[in-house]
């Protein structure tokens, strides 16, 4: 008996059953065992600003190792006072009514903030309200809390905006949020003050939680602006998402934050909850916390990067037009954010599984993206381009998916 119980199995628990998260899937394990053969690969896949040579702000760096004799200590679990005091400041400039020190949750990262917002709220059977496409982490952790994603789309047609409708359709007695990736990922979309208003109302009429992921707002191509959409209401619950990650190219400090604002005391059991689990893992890395401040403070070099010739820009503009120069291939020109998603038109790419063209293209091409279906998108026919990698990169990855589709519509 105790042989038979020594060889047992181990699965996975039943928690996960529905968990995925594709941009870290397989496709992503095929391309490190090409890499260990000795294969160079172009990764269009992740967001990770750091890898592409785009450095965080020297400043936050060398604060950073000035701060770090000093860092060694667990912090509150919420966070240390002067970063949550300097994202007060910053949920002051963006018009969030409100917001005290008590209301902000430092995490590594907005991820575990994310897992978490989810884990205090959720039981069996609620309903999130998420986009189609999505930051695949939202539908995860909710699946993961015991909630059901239901999934809105946003309509490619009108620049990847949400479709209202499909938001009321979709809501049910058990709906208890809606999340608003706003700038968005992975499409880009940058959402406009009148389109945030009927989304809050539509929380307000259906006693929603509005979950806004704004982690990318400082990440605005063509002189455009970002609305908080937490600056619009105090009758409405709030949990807004930010971080250093992407604005200011830190994803490794695992430093971001998480506020609640709005209507807050209807909310005093989740907030409970909320901080249950912030106590339950202690405090987020203290290093990562103290680089907020000198962030948030310093210069936003992010800017020079959007502005149009910065890198960024410049690289959004080249692969928005090679991807449509593609036959069958059209793709939204983003107006935040650092990637693209490019639709492969069903009747010239007749595609079934659209992680096994992927898959096939990373063999035959040695470019590395990620399917549609890995956003939650219903239909095999998108796929995801991060535009971080030089010009010359791009230029090289897009030709080579090119000459790949050329062959694949010969087929
Ligand atoms: N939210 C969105 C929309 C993202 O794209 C990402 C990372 O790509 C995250 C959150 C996670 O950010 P963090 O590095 O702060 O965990």
């Amino acid at each position: 008996v105790a042989a038979a119980r020594a060889a047992r199995p181990l699965h996975m628990s039943a928690k996960l059953a529905n968990v995925c998260y594709e941009i870290r899937g397989p496709a992503l394990a095929r391309a490190k065992q090409m890499e260990e053969e000795g294969q160079k690969i172009i990764k269009l896949n992740i967001g990770n600003l750091a890898t592409f040579g785009l450095l965080p702000p020297d400043e936050i760096v060398q604060d950073m190792i000035r701060n770090l004799p000093d860092a060694a200590g667990y912090t509150d679990s919420k966070g240390l006072f002067a970063p949550r005091k300097a994202i007060v400041h910053y949920t002051q400039e963006k018009g969030i009514p409100g917001v005290s020190i008590d209301d902000v949750y430092i995490g590594n990262g907005a991820s575990e903030l994310i897992v978490m917002s989810m884990q205090a709220l959720l039981n069996t059977g609620d309903e999130i309200l998420l986009p189609a496409p999505d930051y695949p982490l939202y539908t995860a952790a909710v699946s993961l809390s015991g909630g059901t994603p239901r999934h809105y789309i946003c309509d490619e047609q009108s620049g990847w905006l949400p479709d209202l409708e499909d938001i009321r359709r979709k809501i049910t007695p058990n709906t208890k949020g809606i999340v608003v990736i706003n700038p968005n990922n992975p499409t880009g979309a940058l959402y406009p003050v009148e389109l945030l208003r009927e989304i809050v109302e539509i929380a307000r009429q259906n006693g929603l939680i509005v979950f806004a992921d704004e982690i990318y707002d400082k990440t605005l191509y063509d002189g455009e602006t970002h609305t908080s959409i937490a600056s619009l209401a105090e009758d409405v619950l709030f949990v807004t998402f930010n971080g250093l990650s992407k604005n200011y190219r830190s994803c490794g400090y695992r430093a971001g934050w998480m506020v609640i604002s709005g209507d807050k005391r209807r909310a005093q059991g989740y907030i409970e909850g909320l901080n249950i689990l912030a106590t339950m893992r202690l405090c987020s890395n203290t290093p990562g916390q103290l680089a907020i401040q000198t962030a948030l403070g310093g210069y936003q070099s992010i800017k020079d990067l959007v502005a149009p010739g910065g890198r960024l820009a410049r690289q959004r503009d080249l692969a928005v037009d090679l991807l449509n120069q593609i036959p069958g291939v059209s793709c939204v020109k983003p107006k935040a954010a650092l990637y693209c998603f490019p639709r492969l038109d069903p009747k010239i790419y007749p595609i079934s599984d659209d992680q096994l063209f992927i898959l096939e293209m990373l063999e035959e091409t040695r470019v590395l993206v990620v399917q549609g279906t890995g956003f939650n998108w219903p239909t095999p026919d998108h796929f995801r381009v991060v535009f971080l990698p030089h010009e010359d990169d791009l230029r090289e990855a897009i030709g080579r998916i090119a000459r790949f589709l050329d062959q694949y519509r010969r087929r």
